[in-house]
């Protein structure tokens, strides 16, 4: 009769390939004979491999499912001459390496490729406020890896091919056997001679020494659009590196940076800018210019303004990157007082303040160095 592989498992009849691994995970870390000596842990151990390699087998396993046993002594139907690699009292050395080290080293194996995605590039590129909010066609120049035009990428000198690697068989890596107190451990390192590719170049492009790619600077041109920011990053597809043996490009990300302004300060789509005015033109009101980034504004100063008012034009910041309308720029105004009055000046001004109830008391003579300074100058002796 059969054996009940799923039982020995203690997994279920549709059990997936998960459950399976992780059931088996379990039981051999409970019954490893390094772990547990017991005589009948060993025996038990070997049931678990054995159903381990039966239930992870696709084709083992639809013959169990069939009513078959496929590591039955002559019953064993399509099985193959003995298993894979000769296995001796325990099977499947690379599924223990996994039960014991979670599987790092089983995906993926064999020779590495040869051609290979090329990495992504990185471009700073410095730009006025005048080119990021309204755009510009930015020519930049990029170090990068081009394609080998002499071999296309190929990597081989013309009329030869890649050769397969002697020392590894074109496995791209070397085998060896350890004992371990895990027991026999297959490990494998890549093959050093063709490191890891599974082939070897006899006589490489005179060109790209075999690489598949050369180093060149390029030219082109950017379109930058309207309203960026400094940091964002423009993606340009597959302008990056070709990688190795002319693997496609990766992209090319070019990086805003956006120089600061003599007179506007941005904040998102707003702008923000500084504006003195003297006290008198703040008290009388007045009408200024402002020169924005594309235009030239009115603005009206309304008497009575304080220091530190701020005034909006709507639409005269940055335009927005994505959609329509553009931010506001925000004029803050300065209220400058006069630092130097004549005597007249400062007369009228007193007697300003006088009509207005705002008694000022005078500096006295005792006030300090400047103030003497002052009175010498007004002629007060
Ligand atoms: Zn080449
Ligand atoms: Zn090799």
């Amino acid at each position: 009769m059969a054996r009940d592989y799923y039982g020995i498992l203690g997994v279920s009849k549709g059990a997936s390939d998960d459950e399976i691994k992780r059931a088996y995970r379990k039981l051999a870390r409970q019954f490893h004979p390094d772990v547990n000596p017991d005589p009948e842990a060993q025996e038990k151990f070997k049931d678990i491999n054995a159903a381990y390699e039966v239930l992870s087998d696709d084709r083992k396993r639809q013959i169990v499912d069939l009513g078959g046993d496929p590591l039955a002594p002559g019953g064993g139907g399509p099985g193959g001459p003995g298993g894979p690699g000769g296995a001796g009292p325990f099977v499947g050395f690379q599924d223990i390496m996994d039960a014991f080290f979670g599987g790092a080293t089983g995906a993926g194996r064999g020779p590495r490729p040869r051609t290979r995605p090329g990495a992504d590039a990185i471009l700073r590129l410095e730009l006025d406020l005048q080119e990021t909010a309204f755009g510009v066609e930015a020519p930049i120049t990029v170090d990068t890896a081009v394609l080998c035009t002499t071999c296309s990428g190929a990597g081989t000198a013309a009329g030869t091919h890649l050769a397969t690697c002697e020392a590894c068989g074109g496995r791209g890596e070397v085998q060896s056997v350890q004992r371990t107190f895990l027991g026999q451990v297959v490990s494998a390192r890549p093959c050093t001679v063709c490191q890891g590719y599974g082939t070897t170049i006899p006589q490489p492009c005179p060109t790209c020494a075999g690489d598949g790619r050369v180093r060149t600077r390029r030219s082109l041109t950017v379109k930058i659009p309207a309203g960026v920011e400094d940091g964002m990053r423009i993606r340009l597809a597959q302008q990056g590196e070709v990688g190795p043996g002319g693997g496609t490009a990766g992209d090319l990300y070019v990086e805003i940076h956006e120089r600061p302004h003599d007179v506007f300060s941005r904040k998102g789509d707003d702008l923000h800018c500084r504006v003195t005015v003297p006290m008198t033109a703040a008290a009388l009101g007045t009408r200024l210019t402002i020169k924005t980034l594309d235009s030239e504004e009115p603005v009206d100063v309304k008497p009575g303004t304080q220091p530190g008012s701020t005034l909006r034009l709507r639409a005269r910041g940055v335009p927005h990157l994505r959609g329509t309308g553009r931010g506001d720029l925000y004029v803050h105004l300065d209220v400058r007082t006069p630092t130097k009055l004549d005597a007249d000046q400062e007369r009228m001004l007193r007697e300003f303040a006088k009509t207005r109830g705002e008694e000022v008391a005078e500096l006295t003579k005792q006030g300090g160095f400047f103030s003497r300074m002052r009175d010498a100058f007004n002629g007060h002796a």
